[in-house]
């Protein structure tokens, strides 16, 4: 990691503006709910908030140097703690844990953070535990709650925090930042930016994971009349994490989807997308590729459910 300053984040104006005040001021809520799409800059701007937080020498720009930004880099900084889910759900032992922490005074600077991501993740009894340590905490804490969805929250979580909004990003942005920051080449970029759906943190995942590749080997496959192939690709993406699997199925939708509209429309397709286009009903393969995603996630054979996606889907009637 390295040290972030809120004006790095990009197109998210409404937020940066409301922290910069607050710090300004010295004004800060106890308790923020960082809400938005995935990808859009919420984590990243909590981190950067905590630069500016804890930082010893500037609060308006971290120095990156000082003990206390030297922590946060190392990720090992005492006032702040983490909770992320163990497993599926974050747990009311995690909240008793926050109960503890909340007791002690900062050790270094001004503030204790609580950082929770994401939110919703919180079951029950875990947000009620929560509710607790939200409704008079000490003057020194500050709640930073991540959420992609915040009406999935407890109403009363919801009216004891300030809700912070993030918004998706418009592909121009997108496209500009991968370019500059990443060096990718023009042609990538801008298919990532489009078909990332305002989130860069989806485009910058789909381009580290090289799944635009897999989706050309994937394709390759699928027209070809090879059953080696076939079983030799089902075989390879059997192998992949779940995370690339997701993230597959949402690019292997869109080319069969962006194939659709070009065939039938006439609209632009990705640069960067395999050159064959998709010629069987659509309707149909999105069904199929539903219907792979769920016997994955029911623990099928990850090595047949691929051979049968690659065979069912390139073999349907047009
Ligand atoms: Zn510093």
């Amino acid at each position: 990691m390295k040290v972030i300053n809120l004006r790095e984040i990009l197109n998210q104006e409404p937020a940066i503006n409301l922290f910069h005040l607050a710090l300004k001021k010295e004004r800060l809520s106890q308790a923020y709910l960082l809400t938005g799409p995935e990808g859009v800059g919420k984590e990243t701007t909590a981190w950067a908030l905590l630069f500016h937080l804890f930082c010893e020498k500037n609060f308006e720009n971290p120095c990156g140097n000082c003990k206390a930004c030297k922590k946060l880099l190392k990720d090992s900084h005492p006032d702040l703690l983490k909770v992320y889910p163990e497993k599926k759900e974050i747990t009311i032992e995690q909240i008793r844990n926050i109960q503890n922490f909340l007791k002690y005074r900062p050790l270094e600077g001004k503030y204790r953070i609580v950082l929770i991501k994401p939110a919703e993740k919180m079951n029950l009894q875990a947000a009620n535990a929560l509710l607790k340590s939200l409704e008079e905490p000490p003057s020194y804490i500050i709640f930073l709650l991540i959420t992609e969805n915040f009406t999935q929250l407890l109403p009363t979580i919801i009216s004891r925090s300030q809700i912070v909004r993030f918004r998706t990003l418009p592909s121009e942005v997108i496209k500009n930042f991968l370019i500059k920051k990443f060096s990718y080449e023009e042609v990538i970029a801008e298919t990532l930016a489009k078909i990332s759906q305002g989130s860069l943190g989806r485009a910058i995942e789909i381009m580290e994971k090289g799944l635009i590749e897999e989706l050309h080997t994937f394709v390759k496959a699928g027209f070809s009349s090879s059953y080696i192939l076939k079983f030799k690709v089902a075989e390879r993406f059997s192998n992949l994490e779940p995370r690339s699997w997701d993230l597959f199925f949402y690019l292997l939708s869109l080319w069969i989807w962006k194939s659709y509209l070009k065939k039938r429309y006439g609209l632009s397709y990705p640069s960067a997308f395999p050159q064959e286009n998709f010629q069987k009903d659509p309707f149909l393969a999105l069904k199929i590729i539903f219907e792979a995603k769920s016997a994955l996630e029911h623990y099928a054979n990850p090595e047949i459910v691929f051979y049968w996606l690659l065979t069912k889907i390139f073999n349907l009637e047009a």
